[in-house]
């Protein structure tokens, strides 16, 4: 059951709302319009091979093939030099309209142009969209807002990291190969890269409140002062030079709480947007946008379960908000040169001192109903809850986990667990699975 005869309109073309709109068409919803205008700057990101299993399951398989090899990166932190890892360096521009490409090879109709104006009432949206020609009215009955950082704030509650801004800056000059570098300096850290055709780009982050920026005129001789002392800047300064182009970006790490109404709900970064440093914003990203089209479908076709998708989308954004913000600061705090300057101070505490993985308790894992997805719809089922997964483990390779949990608790003290185990799960590589995952959670069998 969908709520075809519904209009959807997806403001913004990035990854989230790429994804969402993918997403809608294979649950069937076939009234579904991308807003899309491009960025209005240059940048390169770096995405890990996760992001490339996710755009693969949302089937994105023209801007998969579109991905350059992964490419060398090299890390100077806490006085320490390595180059452990590697990541694609996708230049933005490209892999957008990649994206936009793969809507339109499935059918989604996609519109270029600018949301100018939104006006929402409870039965719907009406959407003014700028383009090339004249203006554009849309009637939308839900609306998903992905304009990414760009998306306005709507007056909704929001919590904000220690405000953050990169400088990010053009250099042009002989080939390099693709290749990337990350350096962290007394009051920031600098993120370089090169796209392998002579352009590179030098990204130098600040903390807002402690940094004394100069005017908008003295930026660009500011920051090559500094990229001057970095040692991991110096190859991608060889032989080029500044364009003279400047791009502040807002990095300060954002959540939004309330990230879903009846008929709208906010995705990729304008539900939360994290610190650049994770190099995970592109992942979260689509994390939450591959979840989304159940949570609409939902709050669409059964509205009297709107309550539980509307809750199981805003727990999720933010306990991924906050996993990843965990890991920046332990990022951050690995960096104990300057611990004590306001940037490293900061950082290394926010936004609480909790581990990013609780240490697993047998003890404390128990069976609870919560929402999840199921069918293209989000759902009450029983899961198990560890110390370290709170939101709940529903299955595990395919199988219930809960029953196996129950299983457990009623037959451990007698010792019949094992036994009890064998003869509902007769195959022994299912029984083993069970065993290891009780074992991880420090169950003595
Ligand atoms: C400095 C910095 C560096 C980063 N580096 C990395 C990195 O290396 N790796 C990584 O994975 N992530 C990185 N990120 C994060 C990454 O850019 C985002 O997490 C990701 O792009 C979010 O996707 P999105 O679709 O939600 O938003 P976006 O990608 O921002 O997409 C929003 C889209 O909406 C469009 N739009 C905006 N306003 C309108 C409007 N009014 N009308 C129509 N369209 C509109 C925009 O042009 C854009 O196409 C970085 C972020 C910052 C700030």
């Amino acid at each position: 059951m969908i709520a075809q005869q519904r209009e959807i309109v997806i403001l913004g073309g990035g990854p989230s709302g790429a994804a969402v709109a993918l997403g809608l068409q294979k649950l069937g919803y076939q009234q579904v319009t991308v807003v899309a205008e491009a960025r209005p700057f240059r940048a390169m990101e770096g995405i890990s091979e996760r992001v490339v299993e996710g755009l693969r399951g949302a089937g994105f398989d023209h801007a998969l093939r579109k991905l350059p090899e992964p490419s060398a990166r090299f890390v100077t932190w806490n006085g320490q030099s390595n180059q452990a890892n590697t990541e694609r360096l996708i230049d933005r521009a490209e892999f957008d309209k990649a994206l936009m490409m793969d809507l339109a090879i499935q059918g989604i109709h996609v519109i270029q142009g600018r949301v100018v104006d939104v006006k929402s009432a409870e039965f719907g949206h009406e959407i003014e969209v700028g383009t090339a020609g004249d203006p554009i009215i849309l009637q939308a009955d839900f609306i998903v807002e992905a304009r990414g950082r760009a998306a306005p704030s709507a007056k909704l509650k929001r919590l904000r990291g220690a405000e953050t801004v990169s400088l990010l800056q053009y250099w042009q000059g002989a080939e390099l190969p693709l290749s990337s570098a990350v350096q962290s300096f007394e009051n920031g850290w600098g993120w370089f890269a090169s796209d392998g055709r002579g352009r590179r780009y030098l990204q130098l982050t600040f903390d807002v409140k402690s940094s004394v920026l100069p005017e908008k005129s003295r930026l660009v001789e500011f920051c090559n002062e500094k990229l001057e002392t970095l040692t991991q800047a110096q190859p991608f300064l060889d032989q080029a030079l500044p364009t003279g182009e400047i791009h502040a970006r807002t990095s300060t790490p954002i959540l939004c709480e309330e990230a879903i109404g009846d008929n709208w709900i906010r995705v990729g970064d304008a539900a939360m947007s994290v610190d650049p440093l994770s190099g995970n914003g592109i992942f979260q990203t689509l994390s939450s946008s591959l979840q989304a089209p159940a949570v609409i479908n939902t709050l669409l076709a059964k509205p009297h379960k709107a309550r539980l998708a509307q809750q199981f989308h805003q727990l999720r954004i933010t306990e991924l908000f906050y996993r990843f913000a965990r890991i920046g600061r332990d990022f951050y705090a690995m960096e104990e040169q300057w611990r004590d300057q306001p940037f490293w101070q900061v950082r290394r505490q926010w936004p609480d001192d909790q581990p990013i993985h609780l240490d697993p308790d047998i003890d404390q894992v128990q069976v609870a109903k919560r929402p999840v997805i199921q069918n293209g719809f989000v759902d009450l089922a029983d899961v198990v809850i560890t110390p370290d997964q709170l939101l709940g483990i529903w299955h595990l390779s395919g199988l219930p986990l809960a029953p196996v949990v129950e299983l457990y608790k009623q037959h451990f003290s007698s010792g019949a667990f094992l036994q009890e185990l064998a003869e509902t799960y007769p195959d022994p590589r299912q029984q083993q699975m069970f065993i290891n995952w009780l074992k991880q959670q420090k169950a003595v069998l």
